[in-house]
């Protein structure tokens, strides 16, 4: 009873993946709502009136994506005027929503955007929180068409915001749907779901699923009844037993990424952290510092990629690069150190290995990293090997120190 429409020549060239109904159906799955059927047309005005116009048998919800842009090429509301039979007129509420997120950008609004407010006559329009195309909803036939701009952002926020609700709404359903994440690391989903067999409690109305995105694993438990007082609880129930089984490996139970928790960590201690990186090449920081508020406790960084570097900024012995190689326990420990003094900071941290795919040798392959982490008592090392390829590596190797950093700041580092 639900259709997806996706509009957008990129989308049938392959330029763009059509994120958007993946999104789409997965927020309505979770809601408890199944689609029927997708489907996707270029920006073409015959094209998309027939798909407006030939639907399902029972299908009482279609959610269109696209095509709402000012540009010329966008001509979805004028498609769903011709299918409807209507006018294309300036709607209020529409000119309202742009302007309001003019005034949040600091700008003011070009006449030409006014094209974005242009809607079929007598439509409901659907808020966009995030950016200035207006959605909206047209009851016809039977069915609710509702039409939302292309961009993914705002389509997350209005399918969230909005849409769900809305068609859990107009389909009596009067459940309560509650969740939660625990974002784990260090293990992956077969093993995961090998530990947790036989161990979360018999409740049919919760379930577990498992959303793995490189190098981590997020766990949603999802539960549903008419009391939320007892699906909360239930939850907890869950959450619990999973807590019980690999607590170690949870490092967040509330959606943060791994930068926010260990930002939260460095900032409760009010301390500062150098960061010297060698195969990661900025990886570390840059995701450190995608934290709002990092400059509290992100100090400096070097990419120190050559040797010549490493002796430069951090006074690592030539001697020790001769005997060990830079890919070494000795280097890691005294690039942490170095940065950490250089820096004059509570923490250093670095990381250096091979990311490849050229420069592995039998003792050191590809996917060979240590990393090292100073702190006022002491410094410690640890050599991880992960092969993979170049990227791989990369990310691994910034999970990896991220991760041994909450560690140590939490004093579980062992
Ligand atoms: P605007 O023109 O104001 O940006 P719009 O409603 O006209 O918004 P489009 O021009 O169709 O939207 O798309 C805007 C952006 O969103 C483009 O970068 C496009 O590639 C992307 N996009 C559009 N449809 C999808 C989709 N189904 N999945 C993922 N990305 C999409
Ligand atoms: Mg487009």
């Amino acid at each position: 009873m639900i259709e997806l429409l996706t509009i957008g020549d990129e989308l049938l060239s392959g330029r763009t993946a059509d994120t958007n109904a993946s999104f789409i159906a997965r927020a309505l799955a979770e809601a408890g709502l199944s689609v029927r059927r997708f489907s996707s047309v270029g920006d073409c005005l015959e094209d998309i009136r027939r798909a407006l116009s030939n639907l399902l048998p029972d299908t009482r919800f279609l959610i269109a994506t696209g095509g709402l842009g000012p540009t010329d090429d966008d001509r979805t509301a004028q498609a769903a005027a011709r299918t409807f039979g209507c006018e294309l007129t300036v709607h209020e509420a529409a000119v309202k929503n742009m302007e309001a997120r003019y005034r949040e950008f600091g700008r003011t609004m070009p006449a030409a955007a006014k094209k974005q407010a242009v809607l079929p006559e007598g439509c409901q329009a659907i808020e966009n929180p995030v950016g200035t195309a207006c959605g909206f909803l047209i009851r016809s036939r039977g069915c609710q068409f509702m039409f939302l701009p292309g961009v993914p952002e705002e389509v997350h926020a209005m399918v969230t915001g909005f849409i769900v609700d809305h068609i859990r709404g107009e389909c009596g359903m009067r459940q309560f749907i509650l969740s939660a994440t625990l974002k784990t690391f260090g293990l992956w989903e077969s093993k995961i779901q090998e530990l947790l067999n036989g161990c979360l409690p018999d409740l049919p109305s919760v379930s577990l699923g498992f959303y793995p995105a490189f190098p981590e694993v997020s766990l949603k438990i999802t539960g549903t009844g008419t009391d939320e007082q007892q699906v909360k609880k239930q939850i907890q129930r869950f959450q619990e037993a999973i807590q019980k089984r690999i607590g170690e490996y949870i490092y967040s139970e509330n959606n943060e990424l791994m930068e926010e928790v260990v930002g939260r960590l460095l900032a409760a201690q009010t301390a500062t952290i150098a960061v010297a990186e060698s195969c990661t090449g900025g990886l570390i920081t840059h995701r450190l510092t995608n934290v709002p508020g990092s400059s509290a406790y992100v100090e400096r960084s070097f990419v120190v990629y050559s040797n010549r570097a490493k002796q430069e900024l951090l006074a690592v012995p030539e001697a020790v690069l001769k005997e060990h190689g830079a890919v070494s326990e000795p280097v890691a420990r005294l690039m942490a150190e170095g940065a950490r003094k250089a820096a004059g900071t509570v923490y250093g941290l670095s990381v250096t290995g091979i990311a490849g795919p050229d420069g592995g040798t039998p003792e050191k392959p590809v996917g060979t990293v240590f990393i090292g982490i100073a702190t006022p008592d002491t410094t410690v090392v640890k050599k991880i090997f992960y092969p993979g390829t170049r990227e791989k590596v990369k990310m691994m190797t910034a999970q990896m120190a991220l991760n041994m950093l909450r560690l140590v700041l939490l004093g579980k580092y062992a």
